[in-house]
């Protein structure tokens, strides 16, 4: 295999407590040699980079992804929905299995590492479903699931409503060691709510969804976490009351992880009068106290990582036929009527997010919010633990998952330009400084954003 030097670039590794200039020999797939700046002069054979102004740092790792694979093709591929990733920098992403059919069977899991393996860019971790057909009924056979490679469980996409359910599914993770990704929506609240529920919810006339739909079911799962001690990771956490609960249950003891979303931390609700369905998400964006409540819970601690919950949709899904009109930048909506409201409802949840997360995640770092060895910590090092993963660091020997960043490079979001298959993002036109320049994953250069 071949080698390459990243030369004289600043390396920002948390788990070897790295943050200084270094140069990085990568050979046969792994870490050879981390040097002080300047020491790897001229290597035999190797591809020379000067990373100089550049992060090098271990490779970025989405705890959260919906692939649409199998099942979607319009929306996204394995093989768009990994090179997508790796042009924001990621090498590893974790697809949920609300894919179709569902991945409850070694079956699934199989196919989607076998495409992944095909695609030759980022890697894959399968998320397998909890519960069968995410049903919420019949528990998935774990142990099986796990051999054939699974690395996370959750029926993201919908709650786990049985409290039992869950509770035997916390039972087996903690056998297992494995943690399970929980949605939390307490449907009887949430009903269906197109958007937070609050002024702009008002002004659009649409259906509401209440921060307690949220933290009412989060409530409920902290309980379930501290009696049985298994591992529980809350996705998109969206609430200020979300947050409370989860530094109250941590002094109970309780093994809690939780992601945040670049769309919640970044935006707020107001975000849907512009963009109407592309700023349309389960949990919705939330008001202006609840995203500050996320700014001070990523700078103390509290929220682990960050996640995409990329979720590709045609603009079909979307409504974009009937609301595009409605909605757009320069032209804030005003009142739908009643059939428009319901189109509305019914537009499908989520945005993409793979291509647009590490520049908004280096907003926090240009606005001082965070260091940057913080930023890669939940980008990076938390995601690799929760999955299990031997990823996260740029330890030598490891393998050479490396993600190398142009801090300072400023660019504008183009939805044309993504790789991804899908367009719905908040963030079309949006400037952004930072981003991936280089993505390795076991040695390879599956991303080139010089040539970009
Ligand atoms: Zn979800």
């Amino acid at each position: 295999m071949n080698s390459i030097v990243l030369r004289g670039g600043r390396v920002i590794d948390p788990a070897s407590a790295l943050d200084g200039d270094y140069d990085v020999l990568v050979r046969d797939g792994r870490i050879a040699a981390v040097e002080r700046a300047g020491a790897l002069k001229s290597i035999q054979d190797a591809e020379m980079v000067d990373a100089s102004g550049w992060w090098i740092v271990p490779g970025l790792i989405d705890p959260h992804v919906h692939l649409r694979d199998p099942g979607f093709p319009e929306k996204e591929t394995i093989s768009t929905g990994l090179r997508a990733a790796a042009a924001g920098g990621f090498t590893t992403v974790a697809a949920m299995a609300n894919t179709s059919p569902v991945n409850d069977s070694p079956a699934t899991t199989r196919y989607m590492l076998d495409r992944a393996g095909d695609a030759h860019s980022a890697r894959l971790a399968p998320v397998s479903a909890v519960t069968k057909g995410l049903r919420g009924i019949e528990l998935v056979d774990f142990a099986a699931m796990l051999e054939a490679g699974a690395r996370l469980f959750s029926d993201d996409g919908v709650p786990i409503d049985d409290a039992m359910i869950l509770s035997r599914a916390l039972d087996e993770t903690k056998r297992l060691g494995y943690a399970v990704s929980l949605h939390e929506e307490d449907r009887a609240l949430s009903c269906e709510g197109a958007l937070n529920a609050g002024a702009v919810s008002k002004r659009l006339g649409v259906s509401g969804y209440t921060d307690s739909a949220e933290s009412q079911r989060v409530r409920r799962d902290l309980a379930l976490a501290i009696g049985s001690g298994a591992a529980v990771h809350i996705a998109h956490v969206s609430t200020a009351e979300s947050l409370a609960l989860i530094r109250a249950a941590r002094r109970h003891g309780a093994q809690v992880t939780c992601e945040v979303t670049p769309h919640h931390f970044t935006l707020d609700e107001s975000a849907a009068l512009t963009w109407g369905p592309n700023a349309k998400m389960n949990p919705p964006l939330r008001n202006r106290d609840d995203v500050e409540a996320l700014h001070a819970a990523i700078a103390d601690g509290t929220i682990d990582m960050i996640a995409t919950d990329h979720a590709p949709h045609d603009p079909r899904s979307k409504r974009m036929e009937q609301l595009g009109v409605f909605f757009g930048p320069g032209h804030p909506a005003q009142h739908l009527d009643h059939d428009n409201a319901e189109e509305f409802a019914h537009a499908a949840n989520g945005v993409v997010g793979l291509e647009t997360a590490l520049g908004l995640g280096l907003q926090l770092v240009h606005r001082s919010l965070i260091q940057p060895a913080r930023l890669v910590e939940m980008m990076s090092l938390n995601p690799a633990a929760l999955l299990r993963l031997e990823a996260g660091t740029l330890a030598e020997e490891g393998i050479a998952d490396i993600t190398v960043i142009d801090p300072n490079l400023e660019w504008t979001v183009a939805p044309e330009k993504f790789l991804s298959r899908s367009r719905n993002t908040p963030f079309a036109g949006m400037r952004l400084k930072g981003r991936a320049v280089m993505t390795i994953v076991g040695g390879e250069i599956v991303y080139d954003g010089r040539k970009a």
